[in-house]
């Protein structure tokens, strides 16, 4: 289920719901008897086998999974170790492509401002350089252009319909244009994470901005690189946050909810057009091939995890169902009912939720420790971050988890600062 038991340095015993699904991966609770299930049956066969010469069924079954689901027209899969890898491998695939077309000057990248990428040098170099998680690797880091992000935007699930301010949102658009226009000759892509950035602060922004990035990219010459890994398998509202736009990326990311939590997979999606240049390259491939790539074991429980997702694979008798296409929107439906009294703090600033993500945001930076423990006491695990005390929990959530969800942040939030 959701529940965890966790005991502190002194000793106290909790038992909490897990209102992160363990940073946005755990997504069919802990000890799903399917994922459960997948995992044994693979280590029955082989656990793992090298990637390069050879393939194996559990990663053919996955990538021909991933191709179905992913919006149209990415239908060739890298697999990789981790978010931040599979990040790393669509930079360098950017590179490749353009210097496959005779660019090799474009070699940069352009990313927003408030956006993060992972963990590893790459990926740093095209999170926000401000955010004080890479601040002390600045001379690591290759230096990339940043344009401002997208002012934010508030979706109105009666209408389903997107609220922004429009004046803020046409400037936007003219800087950004401005911007991509003077660093295009010098870069292979634009990476960013659409519509929701999570680690710059859970912020929402109108999928509108992806259609102009889009059509920027096509302008320019650039490849449009979408970080799905936290966003993606129905996290938002839609099963790729890319799909609140229509729009299809040249390269896509994915992670996290991928194996439901319960091993290190991510993967790196192209479109033929960008495959195509690559194998025809010089190298004839992607130059990367991790010891790990196409791991059997995480392979098989990614495809479970999927199937459970999408309901090709029905829940266990007596376990909670997490298809996505069901449980998203109710959990999003709890999740206005029960942040909402927290607007009444006169600490929040701001209440936001979109899917099954639901944010309070306060007018400082929180009081982690002491927002952490309140909220354990009322059996709830979150983990603030800056000036959020936010939830995504788990798809197999019930109403009345929710519920508990929203009690336990909001009692913590009186109880610190009421
Ligand atoms: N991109 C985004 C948008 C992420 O949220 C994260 C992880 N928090 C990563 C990349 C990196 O993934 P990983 O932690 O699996 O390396």
């Amino acid at each position: 289920g959701s529940v965890i038991t966790l005991q502190s340095a002194e000793g106290a015993t909790y038992s909490a719901l897990d209102a992160m699904s363990s940073w946005w991966c755990q997504v069919h609770g802990y000890r799903n008897p399917a994922l459960d299930r997948a995992l044994a049956e693979q280590a029955a066969r082989f656990s793992h086998v090298m990637f390069g010469g050879l393939t194996h069924q559990p990663a053919i079954e996955l990538a021909e999974r991933l191709v179905a689901l992913s919006p149209e027209g990415l239908n060739h899969v890298f697999l990789a170790d981790s978010g931040s890898i599979s990040v790393e491998v669509a930079l360098k695939l950017a590179v490749q492509y353009q210097s496959a077309l005779g660019k090799p000057e474009r070699r940069r990248f352009i990313a927003l401002e408030g956006g993060y990428h992972g963990d590893t040098i790459g990926a740093m170099g095209v999170s926000d350089p401000a955010g004080s998680m890479h601040r002390d690797f600045s001379h690591l880091v290759t230096s990339q252009f940043f344009v401002p992000r997208p002012p934010a935007a508030r979706y109105l699930p009666q209408s389903d319909t997107w609220e922004c301010d429009e004046a803020e949102q046409m400037q936007w658009e003219e800087t950004v244009s401005t911007l991509v226009g003077h660093y295009a000759q010098e870069s292979a892509a634009l990476i960013l994470e659409p519509v929701v950035q999570g680690a710059g602060g859970m912020f929402f922004y109108h999928p509108r901005c992806l259609n102009h990035l889009r059509a920027l990219a096509d302008e320019h010459g650039l490849l449009l690189i979408f970080d799905e890994i936290a966003t993606g398998f129905g996290r938002t509202g839609r099963l790729f946050a890319a799909e609140w736009a229509g729009v299809t990326p040249d390269v896509m990311t994915v992670g996290k909810a991928l194996t439901g939590g319960y091993l290190t997979q991510a993967a790196t999606l192209v479109t033929s057009p960008v495959a195509d240049v690559i194998s025809n390259s010089v190298h004839k491939a992607l130059m990367h091939g991790p010891t790990f790539m196409g791991n059997p074991l995480a392979s098989a429980v990614s495809c479970a995890s999927l199937d459970l997702l999408t309901g090709a694979l029905p829940a266990d008798e007596g376990y909670p169902s997490s298809l996505w296409s069901d449980q998203v929107p109710v959990i999003g439906e709890n999740l206005h009912r029960v942040l909402a009294p927290a607007r009444e703090l006169e600490i929040v600033q701001d209440v936001r939720v979109l899917g099954a993500i639901g944010v309070v945001e306060l007018v400082q930076n929180v009081d982690i420790p002491a927002v952490t423990e309140c909220a354990l006491e009322a059996g709830v695990w979150v983990r603030p971050f800056r000036k959020t005390v936010y939830t995504m929990p788990t798809y197999i959530s019930s109403p009345h988890d929710v519920e508990r969800i929203g009690a336990g942040i909001c009692s913590a939030l009186e109880r610190v600062y009421g």
